[in-house]
């Protein structure tokens, strides 16, 4: 006889991990406990050691399918003479347990939402061990019922015998309800007073959808709006309502069959639709499509998802159409979470409320993802993926600080690191309004509640005017500048483990503060895998960006720099006033408020507006992506010329034939596909001057699909091996992350 003590860290909590250890206790007739602590689950177990060994091995292989072990601790010790195996109460301590994500309902749970016999028929917040909310409802850890937005809710006689009944689905499952002792729906007007309730607030709400209403509903982890996707004047109403007048909308179909009427889904697209995880998956659209042109206004690709809880899927059910669901907030606001916030913020925009009384802790949008090379690749981080933390394997051993990172202005996230790993949290949006400074506060808040963390370093952008800058330097705590761009390139090593590995990091995007002060975005560095150093080492030529960030939304002025930077700025009058264009033109003589930039998210701006794109966009990066989509349609193209002097990279020779092509008429499509392959081609060029075998490719640049993929396969054609970021975005929505590592791995 043996007793044998077990630490387990990892994803073990709330995925049914303790009744799943109890009944495996019970088959092997083993005695002793499990309980859940701050930090992980915590095992003793007594018996003979054959069935202790074939316990330890059947734990490992036979775990919950969400759950994943990430450390096992052993300690053998003197039997104590157990008689049972029970699952005793949760413990404190320091908090480092993994919080689990929400999860999309699960097909047991389905087919009972839709079995008029079972006493969960039509419930919306259906849900079990394996699927149902958990971060959107999570106060504290341990993740105990009583720590979680579920508190007010106590359970029916029927609810709390599954709940304590070890060889039942709910056992355990801590937002566990009924249509009796659990939340429920109500349908409101715009200004808030209820209409109906339970059932009939449903299928008024459904009604309202197909009469082509706007309907704000409440979610999982904040509301969405939604309306029918196939009517027109309902989308145009819902865009000038919202006031975003031509950036796609995701939308939500009822099951895959519908989803691939209007959309070419691969193997791996589908089995990322149906994960627990259930993002919003872009793919690619089919010509036919019956849904409205302004759900996506030119654009050959769609957002789409799949029902991923009870309400959605009896909403989807009853319609039977796809529906724009899209987050429930004003223009770049953050996406509301609570019914009294939403009144005042969503009254104007939607026409009735679906609503429910299940408080939601923290905003969650819902997560984008898009496959790059036959990989997923997470582009939007937050609902079913957030809080996961991200493994350290840092250079330098020893006793690590804890470290608060702020992230990047737009696409904002922010990170807190325990130890060796970052909890890096949800989207939070772009801080250029009071609404989103204060989702942003209060994810800082609320995650810093959970794992009773206290920084003793705070992390930021090197940027002297972002709110996150100055939001760092008044917390009064030690404070650490990192490069937008560095950041970009750690992230990524984070996220693909690189620990140790010498690569060339490729940052590539919109705008970012430099080193020596001018707009950065088209950098190249050096990383050191012995010590994480991360050193400049090419760049693409800089051009002046006339009114500075102005520039992100208006392509013109990008143009207008890339042309003045070739003494050749005398073709813009379409693009301008004749008053706009001379100011612009003395700015940029007397060198005044027009920084200069590497940035080539800003040449990708500059070459869209030559190939017919518009001047003025209404979301970064719009005119990027158009020029993404031109390229698409050619397969193979050649480069265009460029020159490397000195690690500089001079596009001019290409700028210069570009104009000529488009002078000549020259199909879009071709030149579009040429700047893409240059790009690529430089890549190549810079990899082999360098002669580091890895590539880290990362920043806002490489979301467009088409030049990832071109960059990748020449690299792989050449010898390299290409990274990719895949756990986090390769956009801004990872700078927070690479603070933390250059924060920590600086002390
Ligand atoms: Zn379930
Ligand atoms: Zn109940
Ligand atoms: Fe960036």
């Amino acid at each position: 006889m043996k007793r044998l003590a077990l630490k387990i860290t990892g994803l073990v909590q709330g995925v049914g991990f303790r009744p799943f250890v109890y009944r495996l206790a019970q088959e092997l007739k083993l005695t002793g406990w499990v309980n859940n602590s701050s930090t992980g689950v915590l095992i003793e177990i007594e018996g003979n050691l054959p069935d202790l060994e074939l316990f330890l091995q059947r734990l490992k292989a036979e775990q919950p399918p969400q759950a994943q072990i990430q450390s096992q601790e052993l300690n053998w010790l003197p039997v104590t003479g157990y008689t049972e195996f029970t699952i005793r109460p949760s413990v404190g301590g320091a908090k480092t347990a993994i919080t689990l994500p929400d999860l999309s309902t699960c097909s047991e749970c389905l087919r009972e939402i839709f079995d008029p016999s079972n006493r969960r028929y039509r419930y919306p917040f259906t849900n079990c061990t394996n699927c149902g909310p958990r971060y959107s409802i999570i106060e504290g850890l341990p993740y105990d019922r009583s720590l979680t937005t579920m508190k007010t809710f106590s359970m029916c006689a029927e609810c709390a015998q599954e709940y304590h009944n070890p060889n039942n689905r709910r056992f355990h499952a801590q937002p566990n309800a009924c249509p009796i002792c659990g939340p429920q729906l109500a349908l409101w007007d715009r200004e808030g007073k209820v209409i109906s309730t339970g059932e009939e607030a449903l299928q008024q709400g459904v009604k309202g959808i197909k009469e082509g209403l706007i309907v704000a509903i409440k979610g999982l982890g904040g509301f969405q709006l939604v309306v029918d996707a196939r009517n027109p004047r309902a989308v145009e109403r819902l865009r000038q309502r919202k006031q975003r007048p031509s950036k796609p909308f995701g939308v939500m179909y009822p099951d895959l069959e519908s989803l691939q009427l209007d959309c070419l889904v691969t193997e791996l697209e589908a089995a990322l639709l149906r994960s627990p995880q259930s993002p919003l998956v872009l793919l690619t659209r089919q010509t036919n499509s019956r849904l409205a042109a302004n759900v996506a206004p030119n654009n050959p690709d769609l957002g789409v998802m799949l029902p991923y809880t009870p309400l959605h899927h009896l909403l989807l059910k009853d319609l039977g159409f796809p529906i724009v669901a899209t987050s429930g907030n004003l223009a770049n606001e953050p996406i509301c979470t609570c019914e009294v916030e939403a009144k005042q913020r969503l009254g104007k925009i939607t026409d009735l409320f679906l609503v429910h009384n299940r408080p939601i802790t923290r905003p969650l949008d819902d997560s984008v993802v898009r496959v790059i090379n036959q990989h997923p690749v997470v582009l939007r981080r937050a609902r079913g993926y957030a809080p996961l933390p991200i493994p350290l394997k840092l250079p330098k051993n020893g006793v690590k600080p804890q470290v608060l990172a702020l992230g990047a202005h737009l696409k904002n996230t922010i990170a807190i690191s325990i130890g060796e790993q970052v909890f890096l949290s949800q989207h939070i949006g772009d801080l250029d309004n009071q609404a989103s400074f204060q989702a942003f506060e209060q994810v800082i808040k609320t995650l810093k509640q959970l794992y009773e963390f206290t920084p003793d370093l705070v992390a930021c952008d090197l940027h002297p005017d972002y709110m996150s800058t100055q939001y760092a330097l008044q917390l009064g705590k030690p404070v650490v500048r990192v490069q937008h761009h560095q950041a970009h390139v750690l992230a990524a090593i984070a996220s693909e483990q690189l620990w140790g590995e010498s690569c060339l990091g490729v940052a590539w995007d919109g705008t970012g503060y430099g080193l020596d002060g001018t707009i950065w975005g088209g950098e190249f560095f050096l990383v050191k895998g012995n010590s994480l150093s991360c050193e400049r080492i090419a760049s693409f030529l800089p051009f002046p960006l006339p009114g500075g960030d102005t520039a992100i939304k208006q392509p013109r002025r990008s143009l207008l720099g890339i042309l003045h930077r070739l003494n050749l700025d005398d073709h813009l009058e379409d693009y301008f006033s004749t008053i706009e264009l001379v100011n612009l033109k003395k700015m940029l003589t007397q060198k005044l408020n027009s920084p200069l930039t590497s940035s080539v998210g800003r040449l990708f701006d500059g070459v869209a507006l030559l190939l017919g794109l518009p001047g003025v966009v209404s979301f970064e990066g719009e005119a990027a992506m158009g020029l993404e989509f031109l390229a698409r349609k050619v397969k193979q193209a050649q480069p265009y010329p460029f020159t490397i002097d000195d690690y500089l990279i001079d596009w001019q020779p290409m700028l210069r034939e570009i104009l000529t092509d488009v002078a000549n008429l020259i199909s879009p499509n071709l030149i579009a596909a040429r700047f893409h392959q240059t790009l690529a081609e430089i890549i190549v060029k810079i990899a082999q001057k360098v002669g580091a075998k890895r590539v880290i490719l990362t920043g806002g640049c490489f979301q467009n699909k088409y030049l990832s993929e071109c960059t990748i396969s020449k690299l792989q054609q050449r010898g390299f091996i290409p990274h990719y970021p895949s756990l986090v975005p390769p956009n801004d929505g990872c700078i927070a992350l690479g603070q933390a590592i250059a924060a920590l791995n600086q002390s």
